[in-house]
């Protein structure tokens, strides 16, 4: 199908600057150059990296070459980890560009993946990903967390879709954080998915709708605060509303672990000792350490905590290796997710650790998946799970 990709020429300028070194796909001197890139270790050569990518955006762009299933294919292979970004010298936008040219295949008549076509389904019927008769979106709140609800709250908690409906343990251990520390919240049910599956299968134009829409809500309730659990989705907030809806939100945006570092600098969030001393591996999310720069926040936290000794991965903070949680892999090519998430878990196993941490319910999901088929078998908790049951 022939066409070409809508970029603007500092886009144009910044595909022609890939020197097509490669670097984008290894990590810095810290991780002795291990490769990093999701997409490269899935093809092998050049085409299934950062600048293969952005040798195909240009000659897409130049009209050389069609859209076609295959380009699909090979450019939804991609996590959206942003190790492109943080490694290459060149370019910084990546991820972006990828976006631009699935939106391309979108305008061009390719049509998505099976598997892409009902998640979007889905977002439109239940502004959700997810199919089946979904509960209501707060229905993880029991009955003792919703007496702690005020509607007219400084902190409105924007739960997401995983944490609403899936991985409802962080939902609840947040809630009941705060609702220990006499903080007053705010949930809606209002709330829409972030947005984020639509634009990363290049569907702009409907994230935006979705990000109207939740900051809309968020302004109605008052809150000054708007604190995540979802690195996706506190990506979404930090990065993409601001730029789609032209300025900055009215409120702050901070993730979980941004807050709860916060609360335990001003003396509220005191941490005590786990009930037995414990080695702990904590795996960066991809959208929050490369994707928000928040590296040392969880870290922080954990270091306050009795009885645990943390044991770094080899390829951690900005050399994490992505569990395969990302970017639509998970449903577009769940082998390669599972690939990506043993791959991690075995690296995190490797360090001795008794318990593997994240602090998105996304990459909890995928790393749980993987971690059952460790032997003894590893935990996987989020950071705020963890937080929860050392609470003084
Ligand atoms: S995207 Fe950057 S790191 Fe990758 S090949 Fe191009 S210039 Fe090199
Ligand atoms: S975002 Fe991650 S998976 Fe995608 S090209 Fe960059 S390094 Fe590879």
């Amino acid at each position: 199908m022939t066409g070409r990709i809508r970029i603007d020429e500092n886009l144009y300028t910044a595909i022609h600057k890939c020197t097509r070194c490669g670097q984008c796909t290894y990590g810095n001197g810290e991780a002795g150059f291990e490769e990093l890139c999701p997409l490269q270790m899935k093809g092998r050569f050049f085409t299934y990296s950062a600048g293969g990518l952005m040798q195909v955006a240009r000659a897409l762009y130049e009209g050389k070459i069609p859209f076609s299933e295959s380009i699909r294919d090979l450019v939804y292979l991609c996590t959206t980890c942003g190790a492109c970004e943080v490694n290459c010298g060149v370019i910084g936008d990546q991820v972006d560009i990828f976006t631009i040219i699935k939106g391309g295949l979108r305008e061009n008549g390719v049509p998505l993946m099976e598997a892409h076509r009902v998640v979007e389904e889905n977002m439109l019927k239940s502004k959700a990903p997810y199919g089946g008769r979904l509960a209501g979106r707060n229905a993880w709140l029991s009955k003792d967390l919703r007496k702690s609800l005020s509607p007219r709250s400084e902190v409105f908690y924007y739960v997401g879709c995983v944490s609403s409906y899936r991985e409802t343990e962080i939902s609840s251990a947040f809630a009941g954080i705060l609702s220990t520390l006499g903080i007053s919240f705010t949930v809606s049910d209002e709330e829409w998915c972030c947005g984020a599956p639509l634009y990363f299968s290049g569907n702009e134009e409907g994230a935006r709708d979705y990000a109207r829409h939740n900051v809309g809500a968020i302004e109605e309730s008052g809150a000054s605060t708007v604190v995540i659990t979802c690195p996706t989705c506190s990506l979404m907030f930090k990065k993409y509303y601001p730029r789609w809806l032209k300025g900055a939100l009215d409120f702050q945006v901070l993730h979980v672990t941004e807050y709860l570092e916060g609360l335990m600098e001003e003396g509220v969030l005191k941490l005590g000792s786990l009930q037995e001393e414990m080695r702990v591996s904590f795996h960066d999310p991809c959208h929050l350490g490369r994707g928000q720069g928040v590296y040392d926040a969880p870290r922080k936290i954990l270091a306050e905590i009795g009885g645990l000794e943390m044991a770094e991965a080899r390829r951690s903070k900005q050399n994490s290796l992505c569990c395969g949680g990302g970017g639509l892999l998970t449903t577009g090519f769940p082998d390669h997710a599972d690939f990506l998430a043993n791959q991690r878990v075995m690296e995190m196993k490797d360090t001795g650790a008794d318990l593997i941490l994240s602090a998105c319910p996304a990459c909890k999901e995928n790393l749980k998946i993987a971690a059952r088929k460790t032997r003894p078998r590893k935990r996987v908790l989020d950071l705020v799970e963890l937080v929860g049951r050392v609470l003084v």
